[in-house]
């Protein structure tokens, strides 16, 4: 409170060791034990140390705040930048049974005030808001009398410029420090730069923050990068290793998705698209169908993700190429939240690469900075769009390669775990003979032609382009007839990507060639190009082992029950119970309360909600 002298701090047990936490932690969420840093998170809230956790997506920041209030009977406060993600968190606090609830504007006046009451009189131990709602009303005094004494701050990249949300509302948060001198404050995040961490910590004038990093790998995701050669094909059979599981088909354009989601829903796979042009109403209609799992896939732009926490999704396939890895592992985050295995497909050109260029350029160039500052702004971004193409075109351990972009070592390789170290990329037999007709082709036009031209006159194609400028008698026509004409332009983007063609900028891009291309061309310089394919791939280890003694056909009844029970509570199937917990009921088979109780995942709470339903599905009652 305001002039009031800080406390000095009490001496908790060392938390890591409180047997209440155990307990605790067993008979609320089901869960045997906490994750490593879960353990450090949970001491320092206990201890009443500021700190700041950094953990990817998926990596269990919520049990942090979540745990602590219920140790010592507090009310904590956690702030949270979406009204989606607080009713989410809630939602899934209810289904077990824990008094939490929050404060955003689609509340009625009545709901409103009964929170209030209850924070009020104490009975909640968590109360989840947004930081302009904290600031603007009378709510801190409340928080006051009450005697918060944690707050929690979610995505707390949001406070600064540097991160790739910034909130201005998240600055006014640095209020929290002088108002409530004796509260700890824990920031929790996803993004992992130095930058970006030191900023939340001065922000929020953070007291010796305990500095929490978790690791960056998702050891659960398998990626895979696949050289783009035909949009819907690659897409229908990527999702048909996916039938009736949850997925994310990520596109660039709003209108790609509406003419992709319709063509998907055209072969009998439950589709819908997602972007920011629909009807409100509309937008929420398909998050909630994806939500209670009646429909499987949402082909989306980008502005689909924040806030849909659906922790069953078992495949996010990036149709187009996102333009920083930071970007890419936030969208693929929301694949395998509950852990379980799945998939990270991302079809990949090069002519993608190429249109972020330009469409860099054209909005810095557009906007209102001055001509310094718009270079400024293009650099960065040119560095983290070639950051993202390094990756897509390397072969090399995609795990490693995104870990050490964060700034984490990763082994050991190979990981099992993509599609470098499954061995599913395969180089082109004659890749030096090939690069040579290529080139030589580009060599032969003069240097005066797209990718598309270059490659038709390879394939001996009779097109009016190339009769009118007598390509047709060149000695490159028909090098490659044996090729179709994707296959032909995914090999010139390939070489494009390797450095060894080049092309000029502007609207017409034409392919010229370089140094580099003229040492293939004499045969100093060897060629790699992959073989451009489609849906070759190997079940990845961890797919494997989470399926091993899953009863598949009861784990599939355990699902539509689910599904019901979501539908007539109107609550995201996830919250009823995940699919980590469906595969543990269906892969024991428990017959009694106390073997379903040591499924991970059910605590007393769902026992009691849900026992009798699932121990009747088990036995093979008819429900
Ligand atoms: P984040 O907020 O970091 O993205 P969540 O808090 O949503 O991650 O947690 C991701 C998943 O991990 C959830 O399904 C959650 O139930 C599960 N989880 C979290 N902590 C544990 C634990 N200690 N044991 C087992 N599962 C856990
Ligand atoms: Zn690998």
């Amino acid at each position: 409170m305001p002039g009031q002298a800080v406390p000095p701090p009490t001496d908790p047990p060392p938390a890591a060791a409180d047997p209440r936490i155990a307990a605790i932690l067993s008979r609320w969420w089901g869960f045997e034990t906490l994750r490593p840093l879960q353990a450090e998170a949970i001491a320092a809230a206990l201890d009443g140390q500021d700190s700041v956790v950094v953990m990817p997506t998926g990596g269990g920041k919520s049990l942090c705040y979540q745990l602590p209030p219920l140790v010592g009977e507090t009310t904590d406060v956690v702030i949270s930048p979406l009204v989606a993600l607080m009713k989410d968190q809630v939602d899934s606090l209810e289904a077990i049974g824990y008094p939490a609830a929050a404060l955003h504007s689609q509340l009625t006046p009545e709901e409103r005030s009964s929170v209030r009451d209850r924070l009020a009189a104490g009975e909640l131990r968590l109360l989840f808001t947004a930081p302009e709602r904290l600031v603007n009303t009378g709510l801190l005094d409340l928080l006051a009398r009450v005697g918060v004494k944690r707050f929690a701050i979610d995505e707390a990249h949001c406070i600064s410029h540097w991160g790739h949300d910034f909130r201005p509302e998240y600055r006014q948060l640095a209020m929290l420090r002088d108002r409530f001198p004796a509260a700890s404050i824990h920031a929790f995040t996803a993004t992992a730069t130095p930058r970006v961490r030191a900023d939340i910590a001065q922000q929020l004038d953070l007291r010796s923050p305990r500095m929490l990093l978790g690791t960056f790998d998702r050891p659960n995701l398998c990626y895979r990068v696949v050289p783009r050669t035909d949009r819907i094909t690659q897409t229908l059979t990527t999702l048909g290793r996916h039938r009736g599981e949850a997925s994310i088909v990520y596109c660039i354009s709003r209108k790609e998705t509406e003419q992709l989601a319709a063509r998907l829903a055209a072969e009998g796979i439950l589709a819908k698209p997602y972007h920011a042009g629909l009807e409100p109403t509309v937008r929420r209609r398909t998050q909630e169908a994806f939500a209670r799992e009646t429909i499987d896939v949402v082909v989306a732009t980008v502005a689909f993700g924040m806030g849909i926490d659906r922790s069953d999704v078992r495949l996010v396939l990036h149709t187009s190429l996102p333009k920083s890895l930071e970007a890419y592992q936030q969208e693929t985050g929301r694949a395998g939240r509950d852990g379980l295995a799945a998939e990270c497909v991302l079809l990949y050109s090069s002519a993608d690469v190429f249109s972020w260029e330009s469409l860099v350029r054209k909005s810095a160039t557009e906007s209102d900075l001055d001509s310094d500052e718009q270079e400024q702004l293009i650099a960065g971004q040119l560095e983290h769009l070639h950051a993202m193409r390094r990756y897509a075109q390397a072969a090399r351990c995609r795990h490693a390669a995104l870990s050490e972009y964060f700034g984490q070592a990763y082994g050991p390789e190979p990981c099992g775990e993509c599609d470098v170290c499954l061995g599913e990329t395969e180089s082109l037999p004659d890749s030096t003979i090939t690069a040579q007709k290529l080139i030589s082709c580009v060599a032969r036009v003069g240097e005066r032609f797209g990718v598309r031209h270059i490659c038709e006159v390879l394939r001996g194609a009779k097109s009016d382009g190339i009769q009118r400028h007598g390509h047709h008698k060149l000695s490159t026509f028909g090098l490659l007839a044996a090729l179709d004409q994707r296959t032909t332009e995914n090999l010139v983007h390939q070489l494009l990507d390797q450095g060894l063609l080049a092309r000029s900028e502007g609207d017409r891009p034409v392919v010229m060639l370089n140094a580099l291309s003229w040492e293939v061309l004499r045969g100093t310089r060897p060629v790699v190009l992959l073989e451009p394919r489609t849906g070759k791939t190997k079940t990845a280890q961890a797919d494997i082992d989470d399926w091993k003694g899953v009863d598949r056909d009861l784990f599939e009844r355990l699902r539509s029950w689910r599904r019901r029970v979501a539908e007539a509570r109107g609550k995201p199937a996830w919250t009823i119970l995940d699919d980590k917990a469906l595969r543990g009921i269906a892969r024991d088979k428990p017959t009694s309360p106390a073997a379903l109780l040591r499924v991970k995942g059910i605590g007393e709470k769902r026992l009691a909600d849900f026992g009798a339903a699932i121990l009747d599905l088990v036995a093979g009652k008819p429900s």
